[in-house]
């Protein structure tokens, strides 16, 4: 009774003690438990993050971190390399057939479309459709006029400020997804500090940025831009004055030149059949020379 009276009391000590230890351990379990979901929750945030970046540059969602490092990699050798930027002008009256065939160049380049043409909408969406980026090409003036016309809605050197602002916001609404204006034709209007004034801030007003096509030698829209702050670039090279694949070739190969000297170029081009043919030969032969860019990446 004595042995058991002395064993009995220990007992319920030693389930007691087991019990507790049973609720310590349960509750570092739990604890420990929770920890290990916070750490685990921890790095989902930039998994999360890096996702939508490595998008644009992968098709395979469930490689997270991977296609970063390419994306980095590739990008090292091609800063490196000089900027080329090509403009096409003058689409909005093209059969969408031939602008399709441009835009089926695997490379980022610019388009610059007319307004008020039978296909100008439908230019600028299959441009944008296939990533391509799309200017305005504000018509004004030449000096020529009106032997050489530039079109319906023209900014005209005899308009008033009032009817200049207003004819080029109603252009800039007639084009979806334009980022950028350059000029069609316009010989009368870029040497004009006050009339590209007008003009140059309602495409400030916009965000876009400008790129003189400098049809005329003594155009000062360049520096007015810079006046004004809007981004703009100048074209160095017409590509297809005379559209004889020769001729376009060593305008090419000109382009090519200067951007391998200067770091960059611009050179334009027109939405004319003998030039898309051109450029499907031109463009896959310097792949690897130079970093074909949009227009925009050249404006400061
Ligand atoms: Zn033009």
């Amino acid at each position: 009774m004595g042995r058991r009276g002395s064993t009995g009391p220990s007992t319920p000590l030693l389930l007691g003690l087991g019990a507790f230890m049973l609720l310590v351990g349960l509750g570092l379990g739990l604890l420990l438990s929770q920890t290990s979901c916070q750490r685990k929750q921890k790095p989902a945030p930039p998994k999360l993050e890096a996702e939508p970046k490595s998008k644009p540059e992968s098709k395979h969602p469930a490689k997270v971190v991977e296609p970063v490092k390419p994306a980095a990699a590739k990008q090292e050798p091609a800063a490196a390399l000089p900027k080329f930027a090509l403009v096409v002008d003058d689409l909005g009256y093209a059969a969408p057939e031939l602008v399709t065939r441009l835009c089926a160049q695997p490379i980022p380049f610019t388009v610059a479309v007319l307004p008020y043409q039978e296909f100008t909408r439908e230019s600028a969406n299959i441009a944008f459709e296939k990533g391509k980026e799309v200017m305005l090409h504000l018509p004004m003036e030449p000096v020529g006029y009106p032997k050489a016309n530039p079109g319906p809605g023209a900014v005209m050197f005899n308009l008033t400020e009032k009817e200049i602002r207003e004819r080029v916001r109603k252009a800039l609404d007639a084009i979806p997804h334009h980022t950028g204006v350059n000029n069609h034709m316009g010989s009368r209007i870029t040497p004009d500090k006050p009339r590209m004034t007008w003009v140059l801030q309602e495409i400030k007003a916009r965000h876009d940025f400008f790129v003189d096509s400098r049809t005329e030698k003594d155009s000062v829209a360049f520096d007015v831009a810079k006046e004004l702050g809007v981004p703009s670039v100048q074209r160095k090279v017409f590509l297809d004055d005379d559209k004889a694949f020769a001729a376009m070739e060593k305008e090419w190969d000109r382009a090519l030149a200067i951007a391998k000297k200067e770091g960059e170029v611009l050179i334009i081009a027109h939405i004319y059949p003998e030039t898309v043919e051109a450029l499907e030969k031109l463009i896959p032969r310097c792949r690897g020379e130079v970093k074909f860019v949009k227009a925009g990446e050249l404006a400061k």
